[in-house]
C-alpha cells in the first residue's frame, strides 16, 4: 500500500485541518504519514495565541486538533523552525508534499505620520502578549493613560478593546497570561475608543461578537443612535443578511439605557486616521471625518492598530502582498499553502476546514511515486524537539496549575519553562 509522507509547517488551525483532510482521504490503498513542524514549543497557533481568553468556547476546537494529533501516522515536531532548524529545500526533497500553514503574524501598518511613536502598537503585538506567546513575554503596552484608541472595525479590534475595557477581575477565571492580568489590573485606561474609517454598515465585526457586548457586566458600551440610524438608511431596504444582522445588533446597543460603570467602550464611525501626534510618545490621534474635509482629534496615550495582518516571509518561498504566491493553494512542485498564508487574514477558524480540504484534494491529484523513507531527526539542527507526548505533558501541567484557581490553565510563557514542562 503506498504511504506518502507529508510535512505540514505550522501547527495552527489551518495546519490541523489540512492534516485532518489528509487523514480523511486515506483508503485501504493509500495512507499518509504526516509530520507537523512548529516553531513554538506549543501547538494550536491562533487558538492558543490569538483567540480572546474571555471567549473560551472558541478554543474548544482544540479537541479536534488533539484527535487529529493522536491518529496513527501523525507526528508533532515542535520547537523546530523552518529556515533555521530545517530548510524548505530539504523538506521538498525528502517529503512527497509540503504544506505551508504559517498564518499571518505581522500587523499591517497604517502608513501615517507618528505611527512609530512609543505608545502606538499593533494588535499583532498586544494580542500575543495577553495570550502568553513566548515572543511577547517582555512586551510592555502603555497602560498608564486614561484613553486608548483602537483603529479598525473588525473582530480583532473588538477583542483588543474588550480586553482593555473589561473589569480585569473578569479575567481571573480565564487563561489570560498572568503578566497581562497583573498589568491590566494596574491599568489606568477607563475609555477605549474603537474607530472605524467607514460607517457601521461597512464594519467588519460579526454579529455574535456585537451581540455579546451588552452582556459585559462592568463596562459601558456606547454607540451613537444617530450614527446607526443613518447607516440603516444608507444600507437601504434590502441590505445583505450579515449587514442587517450587524445593524440590528448595533441598534440594540445604541438604544440601550445608559449604564454608569467606570469603564467605557466607545464606537466612533466615519473616522479616518490621519496622524498620530505626541512629544516623544503618543498624545493624540488626528482623524478626518470620512467623506468631509473636517478633522478632529482624540487625546490618548495608547493606540492599537487592528487593521489586518500580513504573512512573515520565509526564505525559499515566494511571498507577495503579505501572502504566499499560490494558485488555489498550489505554490510550486510538491509545495502547497493553506489558511491565512494562502488567502490572507480572513474568515473564522472554521473557514480553514473547507479551505484546507480543497487544497489537500489538489495535493492528492498531484502525487507521484512515494519517496523513500527517512528519519526526520537526522535532518534538523536541534535536539530539543517537542513531540506530541511532550506537548501532552505541557498541556496537562498547565491545566493542573490552573485548576486550584478556577482557570482552564495557567500558561507557561517562556520557552525554557515550556521545554522543562515537556521534560526537555
Ligand atoms: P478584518 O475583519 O479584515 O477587519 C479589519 C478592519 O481594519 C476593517 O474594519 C478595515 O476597514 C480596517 N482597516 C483596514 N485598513 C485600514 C486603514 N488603513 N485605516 C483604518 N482602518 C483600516 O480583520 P481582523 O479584525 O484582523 O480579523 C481577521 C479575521 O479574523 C476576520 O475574518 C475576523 O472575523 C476573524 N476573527 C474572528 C473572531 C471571532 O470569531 N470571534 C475574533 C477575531 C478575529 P475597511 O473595511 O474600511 O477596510
Amino acid at each position: 500500500m503506498p504511504q506518502y509522507k507529508v510535512a505540514i509547517v505550522g501547527a495552527g488551525p489551518a495546519g490541523y485541518f489540512a492534516a485532518q483532510a489528509l487523514q480523511n482521504l486515506q483508503t485501504a490503498d493509500l495512507s499518509f504519514s504526516i509530520d507537523m513542524i512548529e516553531r513554538l514549543p506549543t501547538p494550536w497557533g491562533l487558538v492558543r495565541s490569538g483567540v480572546a481568553p474571555d471567549h473560551p468556547k472558541i478554543k474548544t476546537v482544540s479537541k479536534v486538533f488533539e484527535k487529529v494529533a493522536t491518529t496513527e501516522g501523525f507526528s508533532l515536531y515542535g520547537n523546530v523552525e523552518l529556515g533555521t532548524d530545517i530548510s524548505i529545500e530539504v523538506l521538498k526533497a525528502k517529503y512527497d508534499a509540503v504544506v505551508i500553514a504559517t498564518g499571518s503574524a505581522l500587523g499591517k501598518k497604517l502608513g501615517i505620520p507618528g505611527e512609530d511613536l512609543p505608545g502606538s502598537i499593533s494588535a499583532a503585538e498586544f494580542v500575543p502578549w495577553y495570550n502568553g506567546h513566548p515572543d511577547f513575554a517582555e512586551f510592555k503596552p502603555e497602560l498608564n493613560c486614561e484613553t486608548a484608541v483602537v483603529i479598525g472595525a473588525g473582530n480583532v479590534a473588538m477583542d483588543v478593546a474588550r480586553m482593555l475595557a473589561l473589569e480585569p477581575t473578569e479575567l481571573d477565571e480565564t487563561d489570560t497570561a498572568l503578566h497581562a492580568i497583573d498589568a491590566l489590573k494596574n491599568s489606568l485606561i477607563r475609555e477605549v475608543v474603537i474607530s472605524a474609517r467607514r460607517g457601521p454598515e461597512h464594519a467588519a465585526f460579526t454579529s455574535p461578537e456585537l451581540r455579546d457586548l451588552p452582556k459585559l457586566e462592568h463596562t459601558n458600551v456606547w454607540m451613537s443612535k444617530a450614527e446607526i440610524d443613518a447607516a440603516i438608511v444608507r444600507a437601504g431596504d434590502a441590505p445583505e443578511k450579515d449587514v442587517k444582522s450587524n445593524l440590528d445588533a448595533m441598534l440594540l446597543i445604541a438604544e440601550r439605557e445608559a449604564t454608569n460603570h467606570d469603564r467605557t467602550m466607545h464606537f466612533h464611525f466615519l473616522a479616518t486616521p490621519k496622524e498620530i501626534k505626541g512629544n516623544g510618545r503618543v498624545e493624540e490621534v488626528v482623524f478626518q471625518k470620512t467623506g468631509t474635509n473636517e478633522t478632529f482629534s482624540i487625546k490618548c496615550g495608547l493606540v492599537i492598530t487592528a487593521i489586518g495582518y500580513e504573512a512573515d516571509a520565509i526564505t525559499g518561498i515566494p511571498f507577495e502582498k503579505g501572502k504566499v504566491v499560490n494558485t488555489d493553494g498550489r505554490v510550486a512542485e510538491n509545495l502547497y499553502v493553506v489558511g491565512w498564508a494562502k488567502r490572507g487574514p480572513s474568515g473564522v477558524i472554521g473557514t480553514n476546514k473547507s479551505d484546507a480540504a480543497a487544497v489537500m484534494n489538489l495535493l492528492l491529484e498531484d502525487l507521484k511515486e512515494p519517496k523513500p523513507d527517512f528519519d526526520f531527526t537526522s535532518l534538523i539542527t536541534t535536539n530539543k524537539v517537542i513531540s506530541q507526548s511532550h506537548w501532552e505533558s505541557i498541556n496537562a501541567a498547565e491545566i493542573a496549575a490552573g485548576e486550584p484557581h478556577g482557570k482552564p490553565r495557567i500558561k507557561a510563557v517562556s520557552r525554557e519553562e515550556l521545554l522543562s514542562l515537556g521534560g526537555l
